[in-house]
C-alpha cells in the first residue's frame, strides 16, 4: 500500500466553483424566498465588534437543543449532530473538538465563505459546542490560506478563549477533510483516511474521543442555541445557470423555485461530485436530506451543478470518475482499481466504443464496490456510475453505438484509465 497526497485538478469540462468564487465571478446571495439569513448575513468580513453574540442555552442543555432541532451535519454525510455531540460528551476524556473547514469538494465554496467572512460566528459555535461536550482542546482544521488568515485574526481579536484553539492548515486534497484524515493529520500523520472502526468519537486525536463538525454545522449553533430554526442550507450553485453563486436557501423547497437555468437542463450533479447525477426530474424534488436520499441522490455538502443543453451527462460522469481515479488517496486496492476501471468504461461509453459486456461490468461494479474503501470516495464513484445508468438509459443506449452530437463535436477523448477488472485482483 502506498499513501501519497494528490492535489486537486477539477476536470476542465466541469465548473470549478472555488476558482470562480476566488475570481469574484460568483454571486453571494443570502436571502432566497421566505427564509431569513441565518449564517450568510454579510458579504464583507466581520470583526469582533460587529459580531452580535446571541444568548441561549448552554452546557449539556445545548446537546438537548441540538437533538430537538434535528440538526444534521453539513459536511456531506448529513449525520445527526446531537448524536455525535452526546457520543463524545459521554466518553472519558481528554476530548477534542475539531471545526472542519477543509473543503476538498471542487464544486463547493460555503466553508470558505464562512471562515473568510463569518469567522466569529464559526468560533462562537465552536466554543459553545466545546463547552457542551467539555472539550479540553479545539482545532480549526482547514486548507484555504485566506480562511486561515481570517480565523487567526479572529482569534487575535478574541484575545483568549476558555478552551485553547489551534489552527491547522493542510494541503487541499479531496480526502483531507474526511474525519479520519483529520484525526490522523492532527496526530502528526498525513491527512489520509484510516480504516473504521474506530470512529473518531470512539478513538480520535491522541486516542481520546473527538468530535469533528463541519464549519457550517458549527455556524448554525449560536442561532440554534438562541431558539432560531436551522432549516436553511448553504447551496453552491454552478453550471448552466444565470447566476452561479453561493445561496442560503430554505430546506424543503424544490430546485425549480431556486434555480434559473440557462436553457432546459439535461441533468444535475448533486452533492458536489459525491451524490451522482439526476435527470431533469430533480427540479421538482424538495431540497432536503431525506427527500433527496429517497430519490437515490443526496444533498451532500450542498453543491449542485446544472448540466445545460450543451452538456452531456455521459461526458460529465466520465470526467467525474476520471477525477476520482486521479485524486483518490491510493491506499485501498478496490478504490485504486475500481475508479480506474469505471473511468475506463465511461470513457469508452463517451466515445461510443463500449461493449455490452463492458457496460454490464460497469453496472456490476457500481454496486459491488460500494463500501469497500477506507473512505467514501469509492462510494462517490459508484454513485456517479449507478445514477448515470439509472437516470439516463436512453442517452446511454445512444452512446453505445456512437457519441451523442454534443460529444461528437468534442472529438474522441483520451482513455486515461487502464482496462482492468477490480474484482479479478486480490484486494
Ligand atoms: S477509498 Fe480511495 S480515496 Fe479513500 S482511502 Fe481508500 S484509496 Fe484513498
Amino acid at each position: 500500500m502506498t499513501a501519497e497526497l494528490v492535489t486537486l485538478a477539477p476536470p476542465a469540462t466541469l465548473p470549478d466553483a472555488v476558482a470562480r468564487w476566488n475570481s469574484g465571478a460568483m454571486a453571494l446571495v443570502p436571502l432566497a424566498g421566505a427564509t431569513e439569513p441565518l449564517v450568510m448575513a454579510r458579504d464583507t468580513r466581520e470583526t469582533l465588534a460587529e459580531y452580535a453574540q446571541p444568548n441561549g442555552v448552554s452546557g449539556r442543555d445545548l446537546i438537548d437543543a441540538v437533538e430537538a432541532a434535528e440538526l444534521r451535519g453539513r459536511g456531506g454525510a448529513g449525520f445527526p449532530t446531537g448524536v455525535k455531540m452526546r457520543a463524545v460528551a459521554d466518553r472519558e476524556g481528554p476530548r477534542t473538538i475539531v471545526a472542519n473547514g477543509d473543503e476538498g469538494e471542487p464544486l463547493a465554496v460555503k466553508d470558505r465563505y464562512l471562515m473568510r467572512i463569518r469567522p466569529h460566528l464559526v468560533l462562537d459555535g465552536l466554543l459553545r459546542v466545546a463547552d457542551a461536550v467539555a472539550a479540553d482542546r479545539a482545532v480549526v482544521y482547514l486548507s484555504d490560506t485566506m480562511s486561515a488568515d481570517s480565523v487567526r485574526k479572529a482569534l487575535d481579536e478574541l484575545g483568549g478563549t476558555p478552551v485553547p484553539i489551534d489552527v491547522m492548515q493542510v494541503p487541499r486534497t479531496y480526502v483531507g477533510g474526511e474525519e479520519s484524515s483529520v484525526v490522523r493529520a492532527i496526530d502528526g500523520g498525513p491527512p489520509l483516511p484510516t480504516d473504521k472502526p474506530p470512529r473518531p468519537f470512539e478513538s480520535g486525536v491522541g486516542g481520546g474521543p473527538t468530535l469533528v463538525l463541519n464549519v457550517e454545522t458549527l455556524a448554525r449553533i449560536p442561532g440554534l442555541a438562541a431558539g432560531v430554526k436551522t432549516d436553511s442550507v448553504l447551496l453552491t450553485l454552478t453550471g448552466s445557470v444565470t447566476r452561479p453563486g453561493l445561496y442560503e436557501v430554505p430546506l424543503g423547497r424544490p430546485l425549480r423555485e431556486l434555480v434559473e437555468p440557462v436553457g432546459a437542463p439535461v441533468g444535475f450533479l448533486m452533492g458536489g461530485y459525491f451524490a451522482g447525477l439526476l435527470g431533469p426530474r430533480a427540479l421538482d424534488i424538495p431540497l432536503g436530506f431525506t427527500e433527496l436520499r429517497a430519490e437515490g441522490s443526496g444533498l451532500g455538502c450542498g453543491a449542485v451543478a446544472v448540466l445545460g443543453p450543451g452538456d452531456c451527462p455521459v461526458a460529465a460522469a466520465a470526467d467525474v470518475i476520471a477525477y476520482y481515479d486521479r485524486e483518490n488517496a491510493r491506499q485501498c486496492g478496490p478504490c485504486i482499481r475500481g475508479t480506474a476501471a469505471m473511468a475506463g468504461a465511461l470513457r469508452e461509453l463517451a466515445d461510443g466504443t463500449a461493449s455490452d459486456a463492458r457496460l454490464e461490468k460497469l453496472q456490476s461494479w457500481s454496486a459491488s464496490l460500494r463500501g469497500r474503501g477506507a473512505c467514501a470516495t469509492l462510494d462517490g464513484a459508484c454513485n456517479v456510475a449507478a445514477t448515470l445508468l439509472r437516470e439516463f438509459p436512453e442517452l446511454v443506449a445512444e452512446h453505445r453505438a456512437a457519441p451523442c452530437s454534443r460529444c461528437a463535436a468534442l472529438g474522441p477523448t483520451e482513455r486515461t484509465a487502464p482496462h482492468i477488472d477490480p474484482e479479478s485482483e486480490e484486494t
